[in-house]
């Protein structure tokens, strides 16, 4: 419980929760938009993971966290920090393909694959069989019709699907790995058919099979026709490129068993590429609403909480997370490696876009299936400054998943998709700060009271 003694006991319940959030809390618009305006500055050059971007951010809120008078909860101080793999690259001198003898460009013409190994093979002859597929079961195989025999070969593959078969084909894992244990030395892989699901060139893990696999696009065939084939020499040489990255952990210890912990992302697009719905020239994605909103959120519940008089029953853990954007990097390794024990987790309060309430629009809150009683305890918090739009869905693509993966209730406050979502336009003059402090006031009420309870029951949603 806060502390406060019997007769404030009588008196309190009636403020305690009693943020108004109607009212616009003046001081915390202006803190809110030092905060949004800093991040979402060209300077942070969009926050991308792995750049000096992330860094200056990271550097910023840690800065903050240390005004804000929190106690440093990551490895090292304030930051946990984490490898990941940004892309796969090929050494383009070591990642060759000629067949019949004629030169084919990589990237222009061939690439390899995610399940490439690396290796050099010198002018091998070239076996075309067919799609590949052998399913006994089915009474089909393309090995046994055409009698082949491809031990020692580079075997040439159709990933698409013949037409008129009644069954479901083995997937292109499936077919590769057939060639290889027949003792294919490398694959040749093109598709006859559009419409297929092509492999991509841009993966970011090498899921090796044990030999060299290339996919041939059609301007190859334009050197040599696919009827043609006759011998090949290749070699690939292909490596993970990892890349670091910067959780921001800070603690208001309260000399509790439990804690409940308070997250936003803050990491963006940098300038654009992957995840981005722009299409142009390279430009700065600041990300203002998505998610310096959020951090600034997480930074003025720490402020509120460090500041207000009370000293409540849990812990409080706030985290800004990193390499959200590459699908929920940062929160997933901190999962992993909590710095505090996930079953002292209360649990999780994840805001990810809090930025763009306008008039009329919901408080969408998200995650309400993974507990029994959030609903009933949300709908209690009173507050008339927007209606509240409450979903059930526990795993939505931001870093409150994460939590729930590991049977941490948690949830997630957001104020809708727009237009200018993962786009360059998403910039800080379009932040509704007054809406935004409101929404602040209702979490805070909202925690207020979840502190007086006791720790919530994790729900796991039969679906
Ligand atoms: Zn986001």
């Amino acid at each position: 419980m806060r502390k406060y003694g019997i007769l404030l006991l009588l008196i309190l319940p009636l403020f305690t929760f009693a943020q108004d959030c109607s009212k616009v809390n003046k001081k915390a618009v202006k803190r809110l938009k030092i905060d949004v305006s800093t991040l979402a500055s060209d300077q942070m050059e969009g926050r991308k993971p792995g750049t000096t971007g992330e860094i200056k951010a990271r550097d910023y809120i840690v800065a903050r966290m240390e005004e804000i008078g929190l106690s440093p909860k990551g490895t090292n101080g304030f930051v946990q920090d984490f490898s990941y793999f940004e892309t796969v690259k090929q050494k383009p001198n070591k990642t060759k393909l000629s067949i019949n003898n004629k030169l084919i460009r990589l990237n222009h013409e061939f690439f390899p694959i995610n399940l490439s190994s690396n290796g050099t093979l010198t002018d091998i002859p070239v076996l075309a069989a067919l799609y590949g597929i052998h399913l006994p079961a089915e009474g089909y195989s393309d090995y046994e019709r055409l009698d082949l025999e491809v031990n020692g070969y580079i075997v040439q593959l159709d990933i698409s699907t013949p037409k008129n078969l009644e069954f479901e084909v083995p997937d292109l894992l499936s077919r590769a790995i057939e060639a290889k244990d027949r003792g294919a030395v490398a694959l040749l892989l093109y598709s006859s058919q559009n419409g297929v699901d092509l492999p991509i060139s841009n993966f970011k893990r090498i899921e090796k099979i044990g030999i060299p696999v290339v996919f041939l696009k059609p301007s190859a065939f334009a050197k040599v026709p696919v009827e043609y084939l006759e011998n090949a020499s290749l070699s690939v040489l292909q490596y993970e490129v990892p890349a670091k990255a910067h959780n921001v952990v800070g603690f208001l210890d309260n000399g509790s068993e439990n804690t409940i912990a308070i997250m936003g992302h803050y990491d963006h697009l940098g300038f654009g590429g992957e995840g981005s719905l722009y299409k142009g020239p390279r430009r700065i994605h600041n990300g203002a609403d998505d998610n310096a909103s959020g951090t600034a959120a997480v930074l003025e519940l720490a402020h509120y909480f460090v500041n207000n008089k009370d000293t409540e029953q849990y812990n409080y853990l706030f985290i800004a997370f990193s390499a959200e954007e590459k699908g929920l990097l940062g929160s997933q390794y901190f999962v992993n490696n909590p710095t505090i024990p996930l079953s002292e987790l209360n649990f999780a309060l994840n805001m990810d876009m809090v930025g763009r309430m306008e008039k009329g629009m919901d408080l969408t809150i998200e995650g309400t299936g993974s507990a029994l009683k959030w609903e009933s305890y949300l709908k209690e918090i009173d507050c008339d400054a927007f209606p509240l739009k409450l979903e059930k869905r526990e795993d939505g693509p931001s870093d409150h998943t994460a939590f729930y993966k590991m049977g941490v209730p948690a949830l997630h406050f957001w104020t809708g998709k727009h237009n200018d979502y993962h786009r360059p336009s998403d910039d800080v003059e379009k932040i509704n700060f007054e809406a935004e402090s409101q929404i602040i006031s209702f979490i805070t009420s909202f925690l207020l009271k979840m502190d007086d309870l006791e720790k919530v029951e994790f729900h796991l949603r039969k679906k």
